[in-house]
């Protein structure tokens, strides 16, 4: 695996490979990898001819300096998974190289950085929009590759995408989970023994509630029942638990004549937020 840390670099390497019809896939990260991450490789390495990963904690999206400084860095292992996963290039930047200077471009999102993540915390899309627009113009991959586990992401790159014409296929990966049923996620990593314990609750109330739900309960009920078994549960902190729909969540009081739905979860165990989600007809 070559290891790109320069906008040049990775234009230098790609560009004959692409000249040469190969195809290019993208699986952007933060690092701190692990088995969600390589799935997404997998995936990458099954439908692109190149895999590029990136891993770049992008300041731009933390809208809490805490959570920024503590985000877990293991470069040395995510190396050595990196390269046994048979990737061809990690792109590495230093934070100068991808912001020379603070971006005065903002971007709304509209009502899709306003609600769940979007209001819980405020800029995080507008960071994320960003980034991936640079990484997508820095890479010129011919397919992205995104999992599942952050949907509203999903939802909103897919947006970034359609409304400024970038040329790339975006790919979804389904989310990768702990044999407990907890979501594999970087900040997992923060997780102290008991909140690791605690932390199963989220995914045991989204699969509680979805099969629920395709029992035809009223979604009030069921969330009510949720609520209730957070609140038996000290070390966890509800955030929301809203069923959407799941491209372009709108937020729904029941079930209705949309098939692509979803509900999705936040919650907090001690400083560490975790989230997730379920579609209901998959
Ligand atoms: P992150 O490093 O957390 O920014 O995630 C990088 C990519 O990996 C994003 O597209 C995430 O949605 C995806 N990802 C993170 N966790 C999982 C998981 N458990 N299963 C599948 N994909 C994941």
């Amino acid at each position: 695996m070559y290891i790109l840390g320069t906008k040049q670099e990775v234009t230098n390497n790609l560009q004959i490979l692409r000249s040469s019809n190969k195809t290019v896939g993208l699986v952007p990260t933060m690092g701190a990898l692990h088995k969600g991450h390589l799935e997404l490789v997998k995936i990458a390495k099954q439908y692109s001819d190149i895999v590029v990963v990136s891993i770049f904690i992008n300041p731009t999206q933390f809208n809490n300096q805490e959570d920024f400084e503590k985000y877990p860095k293991t470069l040395d292992k995510d190396l050595e998974l990196l390269n046994k996963a048979g990737v061809d290039y990690l792109f590495l930047p230093e934070t100068t190289e991808i912001y020379p200077s603070r971006p005065i471009l903002s971007i709304d999102f509209g009502h899709l950085d306003k609600i769940l993540e979007g209001s819980f915390r405020p800029g995080h899309f507008n960071g994320v929009g960003i980034v991936v627009s640079k990484l997508l113009n820095i890479v010129k991959p011919h397919t992205v590759y995104l999992g599942q586990k952050d949907l509203q992401q999903v939802a909103i790159i897919k947006r970034l995408v359609q409304d400024l014409s970038f040329d790339v296929n975006i790919k979804i990966v389904p989310t990768v989970r702990e044999e407990d049923g907890v979501a594999l996620s970087s900040r997992n990593l923060r997780l102290d023994p008991a909140s690791r314990m605690a932390a199963r609750i989220i995914s045991k109330a989204l699969f509680f509630a979805k099969s629920e739900l395709l029992g035809s309960s009223p979604w009030l009920s069921i969330r009510k029942k949720v609520n209730e078994m957070f609140e038996s549960e000290p070390m966890a902190q509800l955030e929301y638990f809203e069923l959407v729909t799941s491209d372009t969540f709108y937020v729904l009081e029941d079930i209705g004549e949309d098939k692509s739905v979803s509900i999705c979860a936040a919650a907090y165990f001690g400083d560490v937020r975790l989230i997730d989600n379920v579609s209901i007809f998959d």
